[in-house]
């Protein structure tokens, strides 16, 4: 028939093998020469986590008798037959589990990659907006459930425009490649990092307050000087602003990105490559 086929005598071989299989279908007799016996094996398949689990399961037997086809069917075979086999109804009944199975796969997988490509900005293989407004909602309600301060970073890289310049477009590209990738290593695992805009870039720092986010990105400020992305110099502005207990209103992202951008302008005010908090009295000045 054309098909990869692996062969055990026991249950035991097959069951170690299972794992790395990558099997698009599995033929179990019942009764098997070693301990284990078929019965068990569908069992574990099926306790299996995840896609692999799901694997179809055809049971043989040459006991036909209802009450066990119904057992076994209960456990999760799809399919079930009895010996002695009809070499064609096996085939026909294989080729249906094997290309449906198939088929189902190939559509996950396509799903999959459309949901990863959705979110994430190709150039910089950062979380794009779209996903940070996917995501932010947690973020927040933790914020004000939880009573913990939730911080946004807005960066954005100084003179970018320069760097085009001098260096052409496609340079520009990879400096911010390779910049997103730092970055992405730079946060914790349960922060979030994203591409904003062109040369923006959006922190969420999950319970974590404005000092500890400035002392953050000054420190991301000091390395940046080191790791020249692409190598070119470069260097950031960056602006804070934080959720609080005392907030009138819940902060959503962009009325808290607003007040990040606004400090991040001041950042820029004040010669660039550094951090500025938001504060209420700036606004006043504003
Ligand atoms: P500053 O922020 O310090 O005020 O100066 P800047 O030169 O960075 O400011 P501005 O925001 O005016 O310019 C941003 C530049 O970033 C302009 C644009 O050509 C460039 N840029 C935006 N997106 C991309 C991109 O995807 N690739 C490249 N190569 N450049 C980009
Ligand atoms: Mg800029
Ligand atoms: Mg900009």
């Amino acid at each position: 028939m054309g098909l990869d086929v692996d062969a055990y005598t026991h249950a035991e071989d097959a069951w170690s093998a299972f794992p790395e299989g990558d099997y698009d279908l599995v033929l179990t007799d019942i009764l098997l020469e070693g301990v284990m016996s078929g019965i068990t094996l569908v069992r574990k398949i099926r306790r299996m986590q995840g896609e692999i689990g799901n694997v179809p399961i055809m049971a043989i037997s040459g006991f036909g008798n209802k009450s066990r086809k119904i057992e076994l069917f209960h456990l999760g075979v799809n399919d079930f037959i009895s010996k002695p086999i009809v070499r064609e109804e096996l085939r026909q009944r294989v080729i249906n589990h094997v290309t449906s199975y198939q088929g189902l796969r190939e559509l996950r997988a396509q799903q999959k990659s459309l949901h990863s490509l959705s979110m994430l900005d190709e150039l910089t293989q950062l979380f794009n907006r779209h996903a940070l407004r996917e995501f932010a909602g947690k973020y927040f309600s933790e914020s004000y459930r939880f009573n913990r301060p939730l911080s946004m970073a807005v960066v954005d890289i100084d003179h970018f425009k320069q760097v085009n310049e001098r260096h052409g477009y496609e340079k520009g590209d990879s400096v911010l490649t390779a910049l997103g990738a730092w970055l992405k290593r730079f946060v914790r695992d349960i922060d979030m990092v994203a591409r904003w805009s062109g040369e923006e870039f959006v922190f969420l720092l999950a319970n974590c307050d404005q000092e500890h986010a400035k002392a953050l990105m000054e420190r991301l400020l000091s390395r940046l000087e080191q790791f020249q992305p692409s190598g070119i110099e470069l260097t950031v502005s960056v602006g804070i602003a934080t959720t609080n207990a005392g907030d009138e209103k819940e902060h959503t992202l962009n009325s808290l990105f607003d007040l990040a951008d606004s400090a991040m302008y001041q950042a820029k005010m004040a010669g660039r490559n550094c951090v500025e908090l938001y504060t209420e009295a700036e606004e006043v000045e504003v």
